[in-house]
């Protein structure tokens, strides 16, 4: 295959390894900062005002911790399946996770709201548009918490301090920094992976005398306007810096270009930008759908992104487009009598993705005026390597006079000043810098969450994981008995529809609560051979990691570092896909056998 630009396959992988080349750095994941020192107030609230309450000292049946949507929907489906005394607790001032953090202008979800927003039927939600912003996310999240009671006695605003197993009473004693003691018969944890904002490790980053922020804990008081993405009319005298180009900074870019008196840009890695197409959704139309749609429609994406087949395609978007690319290769491979092996997927993958990156770096050229700018933006990788993006106004903004890019051409920003930042020698005088640097991604998880989980025998979930994740069905963790993890690895791994995964989880933690009650058991346990069975099947799959060595370095392939076992276990899914674990998870559950828990 020849590209737009003339170049040939093996060129253009000789280009990818280039630039990827460019950018391995010994470090790895440990270029990042955690926010101290001046940065430390980056891990504070800055949206709700604590109000002092006495300490709590009670007795709970479930104690939910993280009322992201992992916690909100686990605790909704234990209330559907009529488990009763269920207590949210989370350091945040309101329920959301990071759609409670995230506020910084132009903040939305590009997976589509039909799907990425869960229990939409339950909560009899018409979602405004196919893609929804930030703002009426976190409505739903709201919306999840009244509908299913779940602010009753919840804990906000209340960092967790220790989890710890007592056998005696076989209860958790969660104690807090607001001096309560909580015990709970069971306990679910669904802190999240992305919510902890990391810093880049750039010299001087203190010296800085400007104003600095993370896009986690936007400032509105510095920038004027608000997170329904008015204009921030206080940078309009403003030298304002972004450095990162990830999919947060590709969302509030357009913003600051329209606001900042001049924007720079600090590029090291250009970003994927497909198109994105956004549209209202008609109430009329969606009152026509037949009870039951939203778990069709979740499948139906899934389906689809993942590479089977089905009749039609609900979502229509980016993610099922690239997917359908592949399938459609391998089918046209078999029907021509070609064998469906390794080998087939591979080549129909390899060159579905040249094909769709051939199309976003034609894209760049099309949208941007400045031939130099636009090649800068061009992304010389694989789609998957980083978290696709999907924005209309992104490259229009480079277009727009006071708007610089910055390619430090891998390299990232220098060094930062008292008055600015240096790249290729050269000095940005800024009035602010804006960090778009991510967040903590391949820490321990006690690191994470700001504490730490301690079991049977008094070890430590850390410890238990020194080595990679070990469960079964990614919630439970033999010596940690009556809790359930909510996440997305070790089971369905799904990464373009995250709350799928939880809808999953919750209606399994909620199905063994529900039995271990009804039974009688005091405590529900997966056996040691049963949570080494599932990591074993793990292993063995050997599409068990996603991104690769040829990849730029980011936090999907471990910053470009070698994967070990750890990380590979941390990253791990079910061998035969999404979709098959859905199917899986569900017979599991439904047997009413739970195979390799013990209730006692
Ligand atoms: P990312 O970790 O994706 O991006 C961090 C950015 O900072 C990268 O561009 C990185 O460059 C850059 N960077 C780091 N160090 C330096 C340095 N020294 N000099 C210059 N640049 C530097 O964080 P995001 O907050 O953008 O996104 C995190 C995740 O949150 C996403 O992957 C996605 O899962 C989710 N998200 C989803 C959204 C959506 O639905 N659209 C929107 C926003 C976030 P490099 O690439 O070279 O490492």
């Amino acid at each position: 295959m020849t590209m737009t630009d003339g170049t040939d396959r093996d060129a253009l992988r000789e280009k990818y390894r280039a630039e990827r080349d460019k950018r391995l750095r010994p470090d790895g994941n440990d270029q990042y900062l955690e926010p101290t020192g001046r940065f430390a107030h980056l891990l504070d609230d800055p949206y709700t005002v604590v109000v002092d309450r006495p300490p709590v000292r009670e007795d709970v049946n479930v104690a939910v911790i993280g009322s992201g949507f992992a916690g909100l929907v686990v605790g909704a489906k234990l209330k559907q399946a009529g488990v009763t005394d269920v207590r949210l607790i989370d350091k945040a001032g309101d329920v959301g996770g990071v759609w409670y953090w995230n506020r910084y202008p132009g903040a939305m979800c590009d997976t589509a709201a039909m799907i990425y927003l869960p229990m939409l039927e339950e909560t009899g939600t018409v979602p405004s548009a196919k893609y929804v912003p930030a703002p009426e996310i976190h409505a739903h999240a709201r919306r999840i918490a009244t509908t299913f009671d779940l602010y009753d006695g919840a804990l906000l605003s209340t960092g967790i301090t220790g989890v710890v197993w007592n056998d005696d009473s076989s209860r958790w004693i969660i104690t807090t920094d607001r001096g309560d003691e909580v015990r709970a018969r069971f306990v679910t944890v669904g802190t999240g992976p992305l919510h902890r904002p990391k810093l880049p490790g750039i010299p001087g980053i203190d010296e800085f005398a400007g104003h600095a922020f993370h896009t986690s804990r936007w400032d509105y008081d510095y920038t004027g306007g608000g997170p329904g993405g008015e204009l921030m009319g206080k940078l309009a005298d403003k030298r304002v810096g972004i450095i990162g180009t990830g999919a947060t900074a590709v969302q509030c870019i357009p913003h600051l270009s329209r606001s900042a008196g001049e924007l720079f840009v600090f590029q090291r890695t250009p970003s994927s930008i497909d198109t994105r197409n956004n549209h209202p959704i008609d109430p009329d139309w969606f009152a026509s759908l037949e009870e039951g749609w939203q778990k069709k429609w979740l499948l139906n994406f899934t389906t689809l992104q993942t590479g089977g087949f089905a009749d039609e395609d609900l979502v229509k978007d980016g993610w099922t487009d690239i997917a359908q690319r592949i399938r459609d290769r391998v089918v046209a491979e078999i029907t021509n009598g070609g064998e469906f092996t390794p080998d087939t997927i591979r080549r129909a993958y390899e060159e579905s993705d040249d094909e769709k990156m051939d199309e976003i770096r034609t894209r760049v050229d099309a949208i941007v005026d400045d031939a130099r700018t636009a090649e800068g933006l061009k992304p010389w990788y694989r789609q998957l390597c980083k978290r696709p993006c999907f924005h209309d106004e992104y490259l229009q903004s480079f277009n727009a006079p006071t708007t610089h890019l910055v390619d430090t051409d891998g390299k990232g920003v220098e060094r930062i000043d008292a008055t600015g930042v240096w790249v290729g020698g050269e000095h940005y005088d800024l009035d602010c810098i804006v960090f778009a640097s991510g967040f903590e991604v391949g820490t321990e998880q006690s690191r994470r969450s700001g504490f730490e989980i301690v079991g049977r025998g008094g070890s430590t979930l850390t410890e238990r994981w020194a080595d990679g994740m070990q469960t079964l069905h990614g919630i439970h963790v033999h010596d940690f008995p009556n809790l359930f993890v909510v996440g997305i690895t070790q089971a369905a791994n799904l990464i373009s529809n995250v709350p799928h995964n939880f809808v999953e989880a919750g209606e399994t933690i909620a199905a063994v609560v529900a039995h271990a009650e009804a039974e009688g058991a005091t405590e529900v346990e997966v056996t040691a051979e049963a949570e080494a069975d599932w990591v074993s099947l793990l292993e063995g799959n050997p599409m068990a990691f996603m991104g690769n060595m040829d990849c730029t370095p980011g936090y999907y392939n471990n910053e470009g570092r070698p994967t070990g076992r750890r990380e590979r276990l941390n990253m791990s899914g079910y061998p035969s896909g999404p979709i098959a674990y859905f199917d899986y998870i569900a017979r599991w559950r439904s047997s009413g056998e739970f195979v390799g828990l013990d209730f006692r």
